[in-house]
Parts: structure tokens; C-alpha cells; sequence
């Protein structure tokens, strides 16, 4: 029987774990440092899922990804548990000023190209479809038309973990530090209390922390753990149909439930590990509130109610993730670096790399291999939010 060791019990590894077990009968073990997984990205996720990406394989993945998420609560029941992953698809509306229209209008043909569900509107569909928004500064928009909206990823990461055990996976909680090898082989990993894991493949799924593991094989994986906020808002407005929107500015908000999520880019330097506590509230004061009441008159009434913290896995490389066999080794693998978006490729990728590691071909994540980044061939992608 194959016996696969896992770094990272997010939802990287765990979708890898659960499809590992579930499909090809592995026995796997999760070595997870923080079983609480109280700052793994995929606790604080935005946990959205969009088609409009720039790169053919972004788009392979979440469509793959959005239709295994319609059947969730079957592809992850348990014999005591049906998981509702509370999937929603109103679409993600990227909007455009004159400057950015061209680009926009590129994007859509790509994305048309891979029969992505995706519509341009002009300024007066735009008022017509959603009369809450302020267009007169716009030049375009793209809406999803399927395909695209927001789910619980909390709900997904526990429904992959549960599956998982349900499967005979072993979670154990440890840290990795090391690596046993021998003839371009890894035989063990080493844990930080001492315990020694031995298996026939090994796969860092450490999210944003997966550089130095990597380091103790040889490799520089450019994965950097990069603060992003998100702020919770009430208002007493009703915005019907409300997609992600996306401002040509960088602000983009969404609602949850009556609340409505809403966030932008880092001001100023975007250090590495700034600490999740020290949310920049000057963000929202100074800039996100102003913009978005630009954007949606109604928001000039609005309340913070709180904010939260997390940290994407920034691949410096190209911002997309690393997914597949590391470069100069016959059993260690990764899945991390996915730079914002892994939460909705999780599916996709765990399916993936559970059929590479049972030495089967994984055509939806080719292009995220390793390799590239010792070929010099970055897969830029040009939509990170
Ligand atoms: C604010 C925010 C908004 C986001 N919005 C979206 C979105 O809308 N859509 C989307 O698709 N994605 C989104 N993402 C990104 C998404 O959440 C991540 O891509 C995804 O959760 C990454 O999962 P992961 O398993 O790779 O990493 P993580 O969830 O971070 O899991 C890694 C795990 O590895 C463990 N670990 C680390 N080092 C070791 C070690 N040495 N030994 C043992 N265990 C170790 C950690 O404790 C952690 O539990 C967002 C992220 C943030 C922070």
C-alpha cells in the first residue's frame, strides 16, 4: 500500500489527504503543527471562486473545482455527516475606467476562448442590471455569468478532513523540520518532538510557510506569508444581485449574508509576516469606505463591525501556485504558493495531486509544476486580487 506523508493539514493537504484515501487507497498521514489551523489561510479565507482568471490553467482549475463543489455533500459524505458548504454564484463583476477597458476586453476573449460563462456589459447594462452602482466613471464591466461566487471554506476544510479520516487518514499533530534522503529520494520526515515519519512520498502543503521546508530539500519555493485584511460592514442598504465586485481602483466587496465583506491592496511596503493582529483600520477610514461609497452611493451609511486578518501564500515567482513532483527528487512533492486563490482550487488540485503521487497523469495542474521555476518559465497571472 502507498504510504504518503503530508506537511499541512489546510485545505491543501487535507484535499490531498481525503482524495489520496479516498480514491487510490493510500494510507496517509497529516502532520499538522496547529490543529486549531487558527492562522492557516484557509480559516481566513474570503473563500469566493471566480472563472476570470488570465491564465488557461486558473480557469482548467476552478471550473473543475466549482462543479465538485455543486456535488460537495455527496463527494464528502461521511456515514454521519452530509457537509453543506453553503455555495452561492452571483458572479464576480470586474469593473473598468477607460484605461483598463482594453485589458478587459483581452481577458474576455482569452476567457471566452476557454468556454468561460462570462459577459461584457457597456455602462447603461450595467445601471440597469444592478441600479445601486454608480457608472459614470465606468467604461466596462465583465460578469460571470456561472461559475463564480463564494462558499464556506472553513465548512470545505472540515468536510475534506472529516472525508479523509473517514478514509483511514491519521492526523497527527506535529511540526516537520527535516527530511531523512538518500539517492534523490526523501525516506522520512523528521518532526520537530523527535518522531520520525517514514512513507513512499511526502508532499509540503505548508501554505505560506512552506519556504522552509523546501530549504531542508534544496529548493528556494518563493512562497512568502503576505498580511491581507478583510473588513466586516453593516448597512442598512439592500444591494439585490449583488456580485464580488471589483473596483478599477483594487477595492472589492461582496456580501455575507445581510453583512457585506469588503477589503483592498496593502498601502505601502507589503513586508512578509506582518502580524494578523495589527489590521490596518487607517485602510479602511482613509480609503476603502470613501471608495466604495464612490462606487455604491447607498454605503456612504455604514457600519465597521469588525475585521479580520490572514495571509496569502504569495508566490513571488508569478503569483500561482506550485503544485506537483519537486525538481531533482523522485518522491517529495508540493501543493502551496496559490498566491490567494487555493481555497477554490483546493478541489481541483488535491484530485490532481492525489493522482499524480499514485503515478496516474494530472493534466488540470501540468502547468503548475515545480520545474518551472528552475526553467525561468514564469506562468504570470495577471487577475490576484
Ligand atoms: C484574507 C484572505 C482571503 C482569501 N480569499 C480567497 C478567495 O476568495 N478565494 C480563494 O480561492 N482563496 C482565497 N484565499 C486564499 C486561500 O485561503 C488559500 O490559498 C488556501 O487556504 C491555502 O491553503 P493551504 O492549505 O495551502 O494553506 P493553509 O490553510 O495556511 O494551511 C497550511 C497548514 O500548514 C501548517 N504548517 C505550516 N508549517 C508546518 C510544518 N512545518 N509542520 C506541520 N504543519 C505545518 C499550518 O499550521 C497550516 O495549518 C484567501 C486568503 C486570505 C488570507
Amino acid at each position: 500500500m502507498l504510504e504518503v506523508i503530508i506537511i499541512g493539514g489546510g485545505v491543501m493537504g487535507a484535499a490531498t489527504a481525503c482524495f489520496l484515501a479516498r480514491d487510490h487507497g493510500a494510507a496517509v498521514t497529516v502532520v499538522e503543527r496547529d490543529p486549531s489551523y487558527a492562522q492557516a489561510s484557509s480559516s481566513l479565507s474570503l473563500s469566493s471562486i471566480r472563472q476570470q482568471f488570465s491564465q488557461p490553467v486558473n480557469m482548467g482549475l476552478s471550473r473543475w473545482s466549482v462543479e465538485f463543489l455543486r456535488r460537495a455533500a455527496d463527494e464528502l459524505a461521511t456515514p454521519d455527516d452530509r457537509p453543506a458548504i453553503g455555495l452561492v454564484e452571483p458572479g464576480y463583476l470586474y469593473l473598468a475606467g477607460a484605461a483598463g477597458a482594453a485589458t478587459l476586453r483581452e481577458l474576455h476573449a482569452l476567457q471566452r476562448a476557454e468556454g468561460v460563462d462570462v459577459a461584457l456589459l457597456e455602462p447603461a447594462a450595467l445601471a440597469a442590471r444592478f441600479p445601486w452602482l454608480a457608472v459614470d466613471d465606468v467604461a466596462l464591466g465583465s460578469l460571470g455569468l456561472s461559475g463564480e461566487g463564494w462558499f464556506d471554506g472553513p465548512a470545505l476544510h472540515r468536510a475534506f478532513r472529516r472525508k479523509a479520516q473517514a478514509c483511514g487518514v491519521r492526523f497527527v499533530p506535529a511540526e516537520g523540520v527535516g527530511f531523512e534522503t538518500g539517492a534523490g529520494r526523501v525516506s522520512a520526515l523528521r518532526c520537530a518532538d523527535g518522531t520520525r515519519l517514514r512513507g513512499d512520498a511526502f508532499v509540503i502543503a505548508a501554505g505560506a510557510w512552506s519556504a522552509p521546508l523546501g530549504r531542508a530539500l534544496g529548493l528556494a519555493l518563493p512562497v512568502h506569508a503576505k498580511k491581507r485584511d478583510v473588513f466586516v460592514l453593516e448597512t442598512p442598504a439592500a444591494l439585490p444581485g449583488c456580485p464580488l465586485v471589483i473596483d478599477p481602483s483594487g477595492a472589492w466587496f461582496r456580501t455575507e449574508g445581510a453583512r457585506l465583506l469588503a477589503g483592498g491592496p496593502p498601502r505601502g511596503v507589503d513586508v512578509d509576516d506582518a502580524p494578523l493582529h495589527d489590521i490596518d483600520h487607517g485602510l479602511f477610514e482613509d480609503w476603502l469606505w470613501p471608495t466604495l461609497a464612490a462606487r455604491v452611493p447607498a454605503l456612504e451609511a455604514l457600519r465597521l463591525r469588525s475585521a479580520w486578518a490572514g495571509y496569502y501564500e504569495m508566490n513571488a515567482f508569478d503569483h500561482n501556485g506550485l503544485a506537483g513532483r519537486l525538481p531533482g527528487w523522485a518522491n517529495a512533492y508540493t501543493a502551496c504558493g496559490f498566491s490567494g486563490h487555493g481555497m477554490q482550487q483546493s478541489p481541483a488540485v488535491g484530485h490532481s495531486m492525489a493522482r499524480l503521487i499514485a503515478g496516474l497523469d494530472a493534466p488540470l495542474i501540468d502547468a503548475l509544476t515545480p520545474q518551472r521555476l528552475l526553467d525561468g518559465r514564469p506562468l504570470r497571472e495577471a487577475n490576484v486580487i
